[in-house]
């Protein structure tokens, strides 16, 4: 069985989860992931935004808005009367329910809720449709069965379980529509996996159901080996180890999800990252090969923070970088990059909400220096010791530039750096000029 998942833009209108269908439509069985229709995740933020501020009447408004164009789509996407009725009520009911929570109390509880109608209704409709064309389908509840365990991270035995039982109630199906994102948590509340989450929905069932393969279905022919928005003439990698695209995607290449790399690799089970609008192009396919002697691709992740600790303290001592670490730690702030001295340390982070506190608490250890707007920019490749030219080469492309950090030897296949926002078109240059 395979897994394929479709992002927002992908089912973005009645045309496009038609085309949709059409691809999915090859006699083999499958999963299929949907997102939400492209804006509605959006949308259903901006909403749950008023709701929390009390104005009620914007909510109202935009919630209204957001129920037209699904009518709309209603009608360009069915042609029986029978289901576009089932269609309308299904729009009319989600709608019904996102109004009730106007002049309600709005807190997080809420706010997934409401989050989650988008892939509750994009996947429905997928599936009137395909029952339209008399294709054999069957609608899966991800609400019933993706949950996350007490450390909010996916509980597989759980869904495992829960995703086989499904499948097997509709033996008869050639294709499962399931919604990505959305899952309930240990409590029992609906929850989701993130922004983005749906392809982190389509890994863990990939691992769940031991897929042959999992693809994420995009609007660009695959991962490319910088970031287009600001290098002209990048292109698409063939292939890439998850290793480099679990590097990549974290450090800021938007075509994944930066945890979904994790399920398809535990389970061995290969991705591959493929094109709705040009279904035939090659895509990116991301396994457990490892190739020698090349760097895939540059990658930046923006607006971290990067803090300095500089202490007398640190020197021949024992047990501070630990109480560093540790502030970091009660404040739930994950760091990214780290480099050390004798008397210092320099670290990132890109969650700043407790940067005020982390600050005063770090205070006591050391002299602090904060600068803001950084970018980390990450060149994945084969960075093993023995590849002696490649840091050389990073370091020679950037050196008419102010480097705040850099970060090699964590881990094989990747080098960081940070600068400041300032010069990060012109890092990502210089590095394409250099590797590709
Ligand atoms: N609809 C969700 C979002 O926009 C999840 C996804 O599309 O992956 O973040
Ligand atoms: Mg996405």
């Amino acid at each position: 069985m395979k897994v394929l998942k479709f992002g927002g833009t992908s089912v973005g209108s009645a045309m496009r989860i038609k085309e949709v269908a059409k691809l999915i439509n090859d006699g083999e069985k499958k999963i299929v992931v949907l997102s939400a229709m492209s804006g509605t995740t959006n949308s259903l933020v901006e909403i749950s935004d008023l709701l929390k501020r009390k104005q009620d009447k914007q909510a109202a408004e935009k919630i209204d808005t957001l129920k037209q164009k699904y009518t709309a789509v209603v009608e360009e996407l069915l042609n029986t009367e029978a289901l576009k009725a089932k269609a309308h009520t299904l729009v009319e009911a989600t709608f019904d329910h996102l109004a009730s929570f106007t002049g309600q109390e709005c807190g997080l509880k809420e706010e997934n809720d409401i989050l989650a109608q988008g892939e509750l209704i994009s996947t429905n409709f997928m599936c009137y449709y395909l029952t339209e064309q008399g294709i054999k389908n069957a609608w899966l509840p991800a609400l019933d069965y993706m949950r996350t365990d007490e450390k909010a991270e996916p509980d597989m035995p759980f869904i495992t379980d829960n995703i086989i039982a499904h499948l097997a109630q509709h033996p008869e199906a050639d294709i499962y529509i399931t919604q990505g994102f959305i899952c309930k948590n240990i409590a029992g509340e609906i929850d989701n996996l993130q922004r983005g989450g749906s392809d982190y929905t389509a890994t863990i069932l990939g691992a769940a159901v031991e897929a042959e393969e999992i693809q994420i279905w995009t609007d660009i022919d695959g991962m490319h080996n910088n970031d287009p928005r600001f290098v002209e003439g990048t292109k698409p990698i063939a292939h890439l180890s998850y290793d480099e695209a679990a590097e990549l995607a974290y450090f800021g290449a938007k075509i994944l999800h930066p945890t979904c790399v994790r399920p398809a690799k535990k389970a061995q089970v290969p991705v591959k990252l493929l094109n709705t609008m040009e279904p035939k192009a090659e895509g990116t396919t991301i396994n457990g090969d490892v190739e020698k002697g090349r760097v895939a691709a540059i990658a930046a992740k923006d607006d971290i923070t990067a803090i300095k600790i500089k202490s007398g303290r640190m020197l021949l001592a024992h047990g501070f970088l630990h109480k560093v670490f540790g502030i970091f730690d009660d404040y739930h702030t994950p760091i990214d990059m780290i480099t050390t001295s004798e008397v210092g340390v320099s670290l990132t982070i890109d969650d700043h909400k407790n940067l005020d506190a982390i600050v005063s608490a770090l205070d006591l250890w050391g002299d602090v220096t904060v600068d803001k707007n950084q970018v980390i920019i990450c060149i994945a490749g084969d960075f093993t010791p023995e590849n002696i030219c490649f840091a050389n080469k990073v370091t020679e492309a950037l050196k008419h530039l102010p480097v705040r950090m850099i970060s090699y030897g964590g881990s094989n296949y990747n080098i960081s750096v940070l600068i400041d926002k300032e010069y990060k078109k012109e890092a990502l240059n210089l590095l394409s000029k250099m590797f590709f």
